[in-house]
């Protein structure tokens, strides 16, 4: 059957509301959700109706015309285990590989968990993510288009219009993922007297988005497995395989619509000759955690690795070795994920040239992948980045005319904001970086990011109890007491300063005095000047953010990570805003 002949099927989750009645209706006339009335309203009158079939808590998968009575089932953990047999048969029986040109799936996360992994990873498969609105607007969408469709039949541009638009709305470009790296404050911070609220035993913990409440400042967060090769942070708990593993979305108090990406963390083993897990653990792992989507394992072809003791560079052939080793596992790892995993599987490509990641881009997708990954590019520059991003989209659009725009491409640990909009042009899906967090306490003239996109520098008041900046200062002459003395100044100053009661020049000069105990004497010149600029510009006031409307000119402190990644939050907010801009 030739591809414009085949039938388009929409796969919709039963509706709690439903009619009271006592004779069986048909399901479009028996659920009574909002997804139900627009499919009465778009598809009365139209004659024929396109293919749909119900997931129902009480019956499983059937087809929409089926008449049945009300009933109040609710798709548990229990009830998905006793339906998973007979829907499995269904799909195999009525839904082979190939019979129609494209599924659309209406149901929620509890449902989809019903369906098996195998036919949700199909390449004619797209699931509707995203807000209750949004997923309506797509139903609206999907049968305006098969009512054209039906209409024109035999009009294959049209045909290639539905799947492009459900793919616009479903996957708008450029997702943003921040690295997770234990990144969680103190809610309770006294800034004052600089105290933690934490006395030993439970933190409570406070993550960017939740500072941020209803406002985003990203997509989802990226959660690594590498932690465990560390025994750092989320996933430490994994080392032992009889511990219960915290799902992701649950340790990170995560918003339903934002999505977790789940890596192993190449970088944390690229001096390891192989990597620490089996692609069976880490399918395990990732379906424990709940990621949504997740890598297969990779092993980044350069740099250098440690053999019986010693670390040499890596030789040619173990380049070419890590690059072939990270294509097997990742067609190992999408038939495990498709055999037990619960997320979809994303194939992780490492190579030298443009044309190899292209390549290499072509085999996973022929394997099954429809989300490919391109990974090592975090030491190239800009230009590089572009050339091998466009050399793979290219190649896929040549070798795959009609699925291309399914195709979903993630760049591992990439933010270039010069190539953001080429990279939008493209297609590019989704990317992931902390640079912006981090950049908040980096040594640099870049730590805080204004709303007018200008970087300034923060100004550093040290704690006095640093061991290092104590010894210095005692070398220099001065007292530990006087040391504490000008600290409590500079900050009192500051304070003044933000109230205006305190010129700018007495700030300068108390900042010069105690942090100019640690500097070399021509670093401190240019630093005044640096100051000078944040202090007169005082761009923590035009900011609307929680961080800056709470925290005054505590946001520009360089001082403690409750200061600090306050402010790296508030740059990400910044940038995802400019990222929204762009995504319009
Ligand atoms: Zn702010």
């Amino acid at each position: 059957m030739s591809e414009s002949n085949k039938e388009d099927l929409l796969i919709i989750a039963c509706s709690a509301t439903k009619k009271q009645t006592n004779v069986p209706l048909p399901t479009l006339e028996l659920y009574d959700g909002p997804a139900y009335r627009i499919l009465r309203k778009r598809l009365d009158g139209v004659g024929t109706r396109p293919e749909i079939w119900i997931l129902s808590a009480k019956h499983g998968l059937i087809e929409a015309c089926c008449p049945l009575l009300p009933y109040d089932v609710k798709m548990d953990r229990e009830r998905i285990q006793e339906l998973r047999p007979e829907i499995e048969l269904f799909l195999e029986r009525f839904a082979p590989p190939g019979k129609f040109r494209r599924i659309l799936i209406w149901a929620g996360k509890q449902y989809l968990l019903a369906l098996p992994s195998s036919f949700l990873t199909r390449a004619e498969v797209d699931i509707v993510q995203g807000p209750i609105g949004h997923k309506l607007s797509v139903l609206k969408g999907w049968c305006v288009d098969w009512a054209k469709a039906r209409a024109e039949p035999s009009n294959p541009g049209l045909a290639q219009g539905i799947h492009s638009r459900i793919d616009r709305i479903t996957f708008q470009p450029l997702k943003y993922f921040i690295p997770d790296w234990e990144d969680y404050l103190d809610p309770e911070y006294d800034f004052t007297n600089d105290r933690f609220s934490w006395n030993g035993g439970d933190r409570t913990r406070l993550y960017a988005h939740e500072l941020f409440k209803r406002r985003e400042i990203y997509d989802g967060i990226l959660v690594s497995l590498g932690h465990i090769h560390m025994a750092k942070g989320l996933a430490r708990n994994g080392l032992k395989p009889e511990a219960k593993i915290v799902p992701a979305r649950q340790y990170l108090h995560l918003k339903k619509r934002q999505m977790v990406m789940g890596d192993c963390g190449a970088f944390s083993y690229r001096q390891s000759l192989v990597p620490p897990f089996t692609v069976e653990q880490v399918v395990k792992l990732y379906s424990s955690l709940g990621v949504d989507i997740g890598a297969s394992i990779d092993h980044i072809p350069f740099g250098d690795v440690e053999e019986n003791g010693q670390i040499r560079p890596l030789r040619n052939d173990e380049i070419a070795e890590r690059i072939e080793l990270t294509a097997k596992l990742a067609s190992e790892f999408l038939a495990e994920s498709r055999r037990i995993g619960t997320f979809i599987p994303m194939g992780v490509i490492q190579g030298r040239s443009s044309d190899e990641y292209a390549s290499l881009a072509e085999s996973y997708i022929k394997a099954g992948y429809q989300y490919i990954a391109l990974g090592g590019l975090v030491p190239k520059k800009d230009d590089e980045i572009q050339a091998i991003a466009e050399g793979v989209v290219s190649r896929i659009e040549k070798v795959f005319p009609r699925s291309a725009s399914t195709i979903r491409i993630h760049l591992f640990g990439v933010l270039r904001q010069k190539l953001l909009p080429q990279l939008k042009d493209i297609g590019i899906a989704s990317f992931d970086s902390g640079s912006y967090l981090r950049k908040a306490w980096l040594r640099s003239d870049k730590n805080y990011l204004s709303i007018t996109g200008e970087w300034y520098s923060a100004v550093r008041v040290p704690f006095s109890n640093d061991p290092r900046f104590r010894q210095n200062a005692l070398e220099a002459g001065v007292s530990i007491k006087k040391l504490k003395e000008l600290e409590i100044t500079c900050l009192r100053l500051l304070r003044e300063f933000d109230h205006k009661h305190r010129g700018l020049k007495d700030v300068l000069d108390a900042l010069e005095a105690y942090d100019g105990l640690l500097l070399r004497t021509s670093d401190v010149q240019d630093l005044r000047d640096k100051y000078e600029k944040t202090l007169e510009d005082m761009p923590w006031r035009s900011c609307k953010c929680p961080v800056c409307r709470n925290l005054g000119i505590e946001v520009i402190i360089f001082r403690g990570f409750n200061r600090n990644k306050r402010r790296g939050f508030h740059n990400t907010w910044v940038f995802f805003n400019q990222l929204r801009e762009l995504r319009r």
